[in-house]
């Protein structure tokens, strides 16, 4: 079973990545955690490149095709063969990422990304878990860590604002395999949702 975890800056998806993957392996459960932009060595050196150093190094477009290549080597070599093997897989950020923040945050790009998607990776998760929270929250979280990749925590309030819209839109459209969890809690009840929805796909 493949879990993506998706939300703004600062929503705790990883955190409830991590603690989703501690609960399901206590369980019994064979899992792997990884996450993106990176999971793989090549990919990881995809997302130093895209993350690190001068923000405009690379267009909208050209980004869109170096994330795009980390999920390739990312799916071929870790994703798919941990599939394939049986285990659970959780995903720490996956397509839907790149469809907001590569597709929204400048300019109109997102039929560029699904058309590349559907030629390079076409796959989807079985569920994704989107953690909601309002940008104000998240920001002041995100601002709270260190890091090299300041550049997007920098992006302000009205940008997460157009993404935490553009995540719950999407999850419209993928009504399917999404289900929206409050973010705006203690993480133990997060949690708690969020295995409820893991476990009502797992016995599906
Ligand atoms: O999820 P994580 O904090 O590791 O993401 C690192 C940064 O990369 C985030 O601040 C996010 O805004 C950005 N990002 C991006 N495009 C993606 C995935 C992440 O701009 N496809």
């Amino acid at each position: 079973m493949f879990i993506s975890f998706e939300g703004i800056d600062g929503s705790g998806k990883s955190t409830q990545a991590r603690m989703l993957a501690e609960t399901l392996r206590a369980a019994g459960r064979e899992v792997v955690l990884t996450r993106e932009p990176g999971g793989s060595p090549g990919a990881e050196e995809i997302r130093r490149l895209v993350l690190e150093g001068d923000p405009d190094r690379w267009s909208a477009e050209t980004e869109i095709l170096l994330f795009t290549a980390a999920r390739r080597d990312h799916l071929e070599r870790v994703i798919e063969p941990a599939l394939t093997a049986g285990k659970v897989v959780i995903c720490d950020r996956f397509a839907d990422s790149t469809r907001m923040y590569q597709g929204l945050s400048r300019g109109d790009l997102r039929a560029v990304v699904d058309q590349l998607h559907a030629l390079m990776i076409g796959r989807e998760p079985d569920l994704t878990v989107l953690i909601d929270i309002d940008p104000a929250t998240g920001l002041a979280r995100a601002k709270g860590r260190q890091g090299t990749e300041e550049r997007f925590e920098d992006f302000g309030v009205g940008l997460q604002e157009k993404m935490r819209a553009g995540f719950l839109s999407l999850a419209e459209e993928f009504a399917e395999r999404f289900r929206v969890i409050d973010g705006a809690r203690e993480a133990d009840e997060i949690a708690a949702d969020v295995l409820s929805a893991v476990q009502a796909e797992l016995h599906n």
